[in-house]
């Protein structure tokens, strides 16, 4: 089986998809969705480079001298911080995403919360996976626990009803033999 994704589903999805994080399933359904979206493809396109960008420049940082944090606590910092959870739910437009790539791109501080929210997200949601293949298997059990005790049940009644029957031929031939012997 395969998913069938929505592009909203898959622009969510993308950040984790090109970080090679998605489950394999999961993985090929962005796969399949890009190849025939134009639209989600070009995002992903757009969105490859900027995080390609983005470890680049992470990596130049962390070679360089350590800065003074509060060097990076701008205005911009703060605009980046009241719009993020609106980035994160995919709820900006594409203007105001591109901003808040640029001030990640470009901010350290910016850049290390949006790995933070996104590392928490990633946890929230394989954590939504893990409990709803727990309930699938849940499931499952208390199933075949139902269809086992109906079983039992069956098995019962059967018994019971072979138990009756088997009673009432003993009694028709006890009568029979007493019949026989009274005349
Ligand atoms: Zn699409």
């Amino acid at each position: 089986m395969q998913y069938e994704l929505t592009c909203n589903q898959v622009i969510t999805l993308l950040t984790f998809y090109i970080e090679n994080k998605l489950d394999k399933k999961l993985s090929i359904g962005v796969r399949e969705h890009l190849n025939s979206c134009p639209k989600c493809q070009d995002k992903y396109l757009k969105l490859k480079r900027i995080l390609e960008n983005f470890s680049e420049i992470t990596n130049k940082i962390n070679e360089s001298e350590p800065a003074d944090i509060n060097e990076y606590k701008t205005p911009q910092y703060e605009k980046f911080k009241a719009n993020l959870s609106a980035y994160i739910d995919n709820e900006l437009s594409d203007n105001e995403n591109i901003k808040i790539k640029k001030i990640a791109i470009s901010n350290p501080l910016a850049r290390k919360d949006l790995e933070e929210v996104f590392a928490f997200k990633q946890l929230l949601y394989s954590s939504f996976n893990r409990t709803k293949n727990d309930l699938k298997f849940d499931f499952a059990k208390k199933t075949m626990e139902k269809l086992d005790t109906n079983m039992n049940k069956t098995d019962k009644h059967a018994f019971h009803k072979l138990v009756g029957i088997f009673a009432c031929i003993m009694i028709f031939m006890l009568i029979g033999i007493i019949n026989l012997l009274n005349f």
